[in-house]
């Protein structure tokens, strides 16, 4: 694992996701013993001069655990009830294994809406910096208890790997109940081989989380794959270990762990590209004809009024849309500089006629090229 040698510095910021199937059983509750384990990695690792941030599952499965329930609750009320009573006792237990380690936690609670929206991302990307200064470990999770479906990231793969570009994090580890990514379905071929180390996130390794059944938890390996997606192409490293392994952590980082490391992408996206492409949510799209899909895709160009053939959604100027080509696949997201009731009204239209069409022209395209991020590029 010396490929990780070259990502990981003196002091690095770090998140570590972990997964309900590590921290809460449905009859024993949550899990301490793994909790102290835990907290005594990342104390050490804090001490050292590392930022460690942990995304924490558990709620809910704590929840169950306390409501003496037999199943983890289906329906929407019932989860955002279960969580508001187990995200308390999950901090509880953090609150007492980080305080044996002389080290102070806070808690974050995130939505969609709070990466969604530009100026709540700035605002909780501030927060961090001062947590770190003060050495304060962050344990976040999504808030369950007021996220409905509509607004609900649903799971904490994708919520790490989130908050992984907020603070611009060197390394997301992901703890789970499994090795890492496999060559096939271990439960099923007992020659599947852990992969060690994914250079690019290919259609074929895709292909290998679908066929993948190997975890109970929220997401099993296809969010995982969603969330390597968002860290690599950010420049951020992402690890899948096995988190019930009391040492997984100083394994990692003396380099000799076992799991699956997904190597960042050399040529990163700035912070405002990343913030489109693996952020913020799409309020609408367009269609573009094949000359403006060209345009985008091989010569770097801005998209104009001219390649829309279709506007679909209610969006406002300066709101994140999808680019879809006539096939329907989505080529792109970017930031649109006109509203849908504008795009309607100058779609196919010259540049030129922009003015004359709406009695005003704020910009001559409608998304600049420093406002569009290509599906697939730089390197998912
Ligand atoms: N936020 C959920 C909880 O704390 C977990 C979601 C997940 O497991 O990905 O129970």
């Amino acid at each position: 694992m010396h490929r990780l040698k070259s990502i990981l510095h003196l002091r690095n910021k770090i998140v570590i996701k972990i997964g309900t199937n590590l921290l809460a059983d449905k009859v024993k509750g949550i899990n301490l013993d793994r909790i102290n384990e835990i907290a005594r990695s990342v104390a050490r690792l804090n001490a050292m001069g590392n930022n460690i941030a942990i995304v924490s599952s558990g709620a809910i499965g704590a929840g169950v655990a306390a409501l003496r329930l037999k199943e983890r609750p289906k329906t929407i009320p019932e989860k955002q009830a279960t969580a508001a009573i187990g995200q308390p006792l999950l901090m509880e237990a953090y609150e007492d294994a980080f305080r044996k380690q002389d080290c102070t936690i806070a808690q974050v609670l995130l939505t969609k809406d709070d990466f969604a929206n530009r100026a709540r991302y700035l605002n909780a990307k501030n927060t961090f910096p001062v947590l770190f200064e003060q050495g304060v470990v962050p344990i976040i999770n999504e808030n369950d208890t007021v996220a409905v479906e509509e607004i609900k990231l649903g799971d904490n793969d994708n919520l790490s790997a989130l908050v992984a570009n907020l603070i611009e994090a060197d390394l997301l580890i992901i703890l789970s109940d499994i090795d890492g990514l496999f060559s096939d379905d271990p439960t099923k071929n007992n020659k599947a081989q852990l992969i060690p180390v994914v250079e690019k996130i290919s259609s074929q390794i895709e292909k290998l989380a679908k066929s993948s059944k190997t975890e109970l938890s929220t997401g099993g390996m296809i969010t995982k794959i969603q969330a390597a997606k968002r860290c690599v192409s950010a420049g951020i490293a992402m690890i899948i270990a096995n988190g019930k392994n009391p040492n997984i952590l100083e394994e990692i980082f003396s380099g000799t762990f076992k799991g699956t490391l997904f190597l960042p992408a050399e040529n990163k996206l700035n912070m405002r590209k990343k913030w489109i492409g693996f952020v913020s949510s799409a309020k609408g799209y367009v269609c573009i004809d094949e000359g403006a899909k060209l345009a985008l895709l091989t010569k770097q160009k801005s998209l104009l009024p001219s390649g829309i053939v279709e506007v679909h959604g209610e969006f406002k100027a300066n709101e994140t849309i999808s680019i879809l080509d006539l096939n329907n696949k989505v080529i792109a997201k970017g930031v649109t500089g006109y509203s849908s009731t504008d795009l309607v009204k100058i779609k196919g239209k010259k540049t030129s006629e922009i003015e004359k069409i709406l009695n005003r022209k704020s910009h001559d395209e409608v998304i600049h090229r420093d406002n569009l991020v290509l599906i697939g590029e730089p390197s998912c």
